[in-house]
């Protein structure tokens, strides 16, 4: 079953128009939420950011976030008590085409359901990466479906070999991930680009900095260069999907020993613990 516009249907009932804004611009946002065995993992924390990309980019939509909340509920029920991802998405909805916003739309709603495992082989033999220019817009705090220059960056990786493309922009600085975002460990200390309009501002990223408090690792949030980034004694990506996964190379070139380091352990053993608390509550 799908989620089509507050009402859950079957693949056949979902008809786009190609005058959808999403098509013709890619005006619109999404989320997708981690399911654990049946269960929405953190999923007050992405109903927020949802919130927060719908107001940023001024889509209104008809539902509260109670009635929401339960639809996804629902959206969840039919898929069972499997591993898997929930992928929702608003576009402005569907108007003869013209760049600024129509008089008068509406938001046009999709959900789905998806089986997806949990990425063993990345979180426990770590994943190998490249660097690309960070040539994004200035409101990647926005999860926008406009995902160009992110799909560029990624398809980059996937020719090279590699699992994900680090961003860096042209001032030296290092943000985030093409589809995750980066810390790194540099003395035992972790570090990670400040939440602002550089990065999306990750709900896992979230998760590890409460679990850092926890263990009373070090975490600061501050922007790091290239030359620091190549010198991390440790590297790891986080993501909805990939969870915390351990960056082994960069560019060829190994992240400290080359293997999952001791911080980067620490934090995927407690962050699976918080999965199976979401489990057993
Ligand atoms: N940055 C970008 C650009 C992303 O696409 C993602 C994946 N949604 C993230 C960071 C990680 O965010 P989250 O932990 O909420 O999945």
């Amino acid at each position: 079953m799908l989620l089509w516009n507050g009402k859950l249907v079957n693949e056949e009932d979902v008809r786009v128009s190609y005058h959808d804004r999403g098509y013709y611009f890619g005006d619109g946002i999404y989320e997708v939420f981690r399911i654990y065995q049946g269960h929405l993992f953190e999923k007050e924390a992405h109903l927020d950011r949802l919130y927060n990309s719908l107001a940023e980019i001024k889509i209104r939509i008809p539902w509260s976030r109670e009635e929401l909340s339960d639809q996804l509920d629902q959206l969840r029920d039919t898929f069972g008590e499997q591993d898997g991802m929930l992928y929702l998405q608003f576009t402005r909805g569907e108007a003869k085409r013209a760049h600024a916003f129509p008089a008068s739309s509406t938001a046009v709603m999709l959900g789905y359901c998806e089986p997806l495992a949990r990425p063993v082989d990345a979180i426990e033999n770590g994943i190998a990466t490249i660097t690309c220019e960070d040539v994004r817009w200035l409101r990647c705090n926005i999860k926008s479906l406009n995902l160009l220059p992110n799909t560029l960056a990624k398809q980059e990786a996937a020719e090279a070999g590699a699992t994900e493309a680090i961003l860096i922009r042209t001032d030296n600085t290092v943000t985030e991930g093409s589809s995750s975002n980066l810390l790194i460990v540099k003395n035992g200390t972790i570090y990670t680009h400040p939440d602002g309009p550089l990065i999306l501002s990750g709900i896992t990223k979230k998760v590890i900095e409460r679990i850092a408090s926890e263990l009373q690792i070090p975490y600061v949030q501050r922007s790091f260069t290239r030359e620091e980034l190549m010198a991390a004694d440790e590297a790891m990506i986080t993501s909805t999907t990939m969870e915390a996964a351990p960056v082994i190379t960069i560019d060829g070139q190994p992240v400290g020993t080359g293997t999952p380091g001791p911080v980067t352990r620490r934090l995927q053993e407690a962050y699976l613990q918080q999965v199976h608390a979401l489990l057993a509550g």
